[in-house]
């Protein structure tokens, strides 16, 4: 069986872990109430959209 020749060090082991990310980029404020919202979305709180509201309430 195939067994490593060295034991990876933390410096290589951690180097090799900063392309590990956590969470999905892609949230972004609200122009209007300032909100966390998916971008290129319509805002679900105010309904709105690049400033013309496009769900009214
Ligand atoms: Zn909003």
């Amino acid at each position: 069986m195939a067994v490593p020749q060295r034991r990876t060090s933390k410096t290589r082991r951690d180097k090799r872990r900063t392309h590990f990310k956590l969470a999905v980029p892609g949230l972004v404020k609200c122009e209007q109430c300032g909100e966390l919202k998916m971008a290129h979305r319509v805002c679900k709180v105010c309904g709105y959209y690049k400033t013309k509201e496009i769900i009214s309430q």
